[in-house]
């Protein structure tokens, strides 16, 4: 999946890294970021989650198509 984070949007409120903290984690200005190496979110079922969880909807979630 791709995931998609517009951290022009993102306040840093962290409920991301909070609900999928394999995948999120924030960044030395508290912004979120994605973990190395799961860019593609692992798999985690919690990216959606994740995704529903942020309050100004700064994360989006596709499928990779192909
Ligand atoms: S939940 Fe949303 S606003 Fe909060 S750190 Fe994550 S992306 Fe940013």
């Amino acid at each position: 999946m791709d995931i998609g984070i517009d951290k022009d949007v993102c306040i840093g409120a962290g409920q991301c890294a909070l609900t999928a903290p394999d995948v999120f984690t924030q960044d030395d200005d508290g912004y979120s970021t994605l973990q190395a190496g799961r860019e593609d979110g692992g798999g985690s079922p919690l990216v959606r989650e994740a995704a529903r969880a942020c309050p100004v909807g700064a994360i989006t979630v596709s499928e990779r198509v192909g």
